[in-house]
């Protein structure tokens, strides 16, 4: 057999997931996505080893930034080849890299300003990396495959798509590749997500076999810690904040994150588990995105649909309201009495958080609501280590205000999770590629792995090519 893989991202690191195979003549890329350690982002700037141009087809695990964050450099670059992915993936990139590219634009106004002002030149070049046209490109080469049913991609190249339970639309894929009389499966994991989280239905397990698998191991270490119950933490914080008549600011991922706070916050509310509150989605992806999984209930799980069915959206109920204009953002501020604003960046480092932050975190009656990881060096973090004042805008304000988190939202399986997942495989496949960890993390599950199975497994190098016989 003559076929090629080669890992050309995600590769010992998290970030940054791009894998090619090779048979028959045909190149096929799986994930192109942005690399967002800091100690890899020159990546993105190198050019790709292998030309846009050249690939035949572009297939899409889910929208997360990692993995098709750098689809519109490829577009940029002359891609020519169909990108293959669910269309809630679709639907779901395209909002992601508009925002990327807008970024991007902006930092290189930015730094053409300020070079120019210090007489120097910066490491990266002052042109974005893509424009919000780049971006828009990506949308025409698009094309939708529906979850089980395979699709021919290439020349002896079929893709079958799975749900990954991992964000809506994310799927794991089985891509069967043919070379003459001859057969292999390779499956690509993607994202692995975790069983009972609202809204989505859980990752497929694979009963059958795969030839080589190419899995990811974000939690390879690690086990959630217990998070105990979400709806009862989230019901604490608000009926203190409206005992005491303060706020409650979320800092919150646009895909996904506040997606599950709006299902949850809806049963509360439901349920009278909390006193009627409005709640204010103020972040312009987050709307957007929530508009794609408005449409798209044929992904929701049977719990979700059962609560549609009796007129109950997961994403909407009476006091919601989503804030799309900055007029409507600012307007957030006049209102009195306790509500919950859920706004973006997950980490504060940018976007509408910082200015509810501005507004709120003085006043000890109010709360600061964490419901995801916070990255070290990030505002986020900073507040949630209980630092008294932090820099906002440029001048310091004091945290007045209750600091709160929630632990148990997560979207990657965890240690043992990841372990079931893989061990499923009733016919062991030849070798199994572990990716999309930290390079330790790597390594140490690709052994677990390896004492597990009985099988080669490994955690290849970046830019390693290996044959798959
Ligand atoms: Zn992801």
């Amino acid at each position: 057999m003559d076929i090629k893989i080669w890992f050309l991202g995600a590769a010992r690191g998290v970030t940054g997931s791009q894998y090619v195979v090779e048979a028959n003549k045909q190149r096929i890329m799986i994930d192109c996505g942005y690399y967002q350690e800091r100690a890899l982002q020159d990546r993105n700037w190198q050019p790709f080893k292998i030309p846009a141009e050249q690939l035949d087809a572009v297939l899409l695990t889910h929208a997360h930034l990692d993995h098709c964050g750098l689809i519109p450099k490829l577009a940029k670059e002359g891609l020519r080849a169909k990108i293959y992915c669910t269309s809630a993936t679709g639907d779901i990139a395209k909002i992601v890299m508009n925002d990327s590219a807008k970024i991007q634009e902006e930092d290189a106004a930015y730094k053409k300003k300020r070079h120019k002002r210090e007489g120097r030149k910066g490491k990266y070049p002052e042109v974005p990396l893509f424009t919000m046209q780049d971006a828009e490109r990506v949308g025409g080469l698009m094309s939708y495959a529906t979850f089980k049913t395979p699709v021919r991609i290439a020349d002896g190249f079929e893709a079958t798509f799975f749900e990954s339970g991992h964000i809506l639309g994310a799927a794991s894929i089985l891509l069967k590749v043919t070379v003459g009389s001859k057969s292999r499966t390779i499956l690509f994991s993607g994202d692995i997500g975790r069983n009972n989280v609202p809204i989505l239905r859980d990752p497929t397990i694979f009963t059958g076999g795969a030839d080589y698998v190419v899995m990811e191991s974000t939690y390879g270490d690690r086990e959630h810690p217990e998070a105990g119950d979400i709806h009862e933490q989230l019901a604490t914080v608000v009926n203190r904040a409206h005992a005491e008549g303060g706020n409650v600011i979320i800092p919150s991922f646009a895909v996904e994150r506040s997606q599950e706070l709006m299902y949850y916050l809806g049963e509360l509310l439901e349920q009278k588990r909390i006193p009627p509150t409005m709640v204010f989605v103020d972040s312009p992806m987050a709307v957007r995105v929530t508009d794609v999984f408005r449409r798209h209930p044929e992904l929701f799980d049977a719990e979700t649909l059962e609560r549609l069915n009796k007129g109950n959206h997961p994403c909407d109920f009476p006091s919601l309201k989503m804030s799309r204009t900055t007029a409507q953002s600012k307007a957030i501020n006049s209102i009195r009495g306790t509500i919950i604003v859920i706004a973006g960046s997950g980490m504060c480092t940018g976007g509408r958080i910082k200015h509810h932050l501005k507004a709120n975190m003085g006043r000890p009656e109010n709360t600061i609501l964490f419901v995801g990881y916070q990255a070290q060096g990030t505002l986020g973090r900073q507040i949630l280590e209980g630092v008294q004042k932090v820099r906002l805008h440029g001048e310091f304000h004091p945290v007045r205000a209750h600091v709160a988190q929630i632990h148990g939202f997560s979207g990657h399986a965890g240690k043992s999770e990841l372990m079931h997942w893989i061990t499923a495989l009733k016919s062991k496949p030849r070798k199994i590629f572990i990716t999309h960890g930290e390079e330790e993390v790597a390594i140490n599950f690709a052994q677990a792995v390896q004492r597990e199975m009985g099988v080669p497994c490994l955690a290849p190098e970046y830019a390693s090519r290996h044959s798959l016989d």
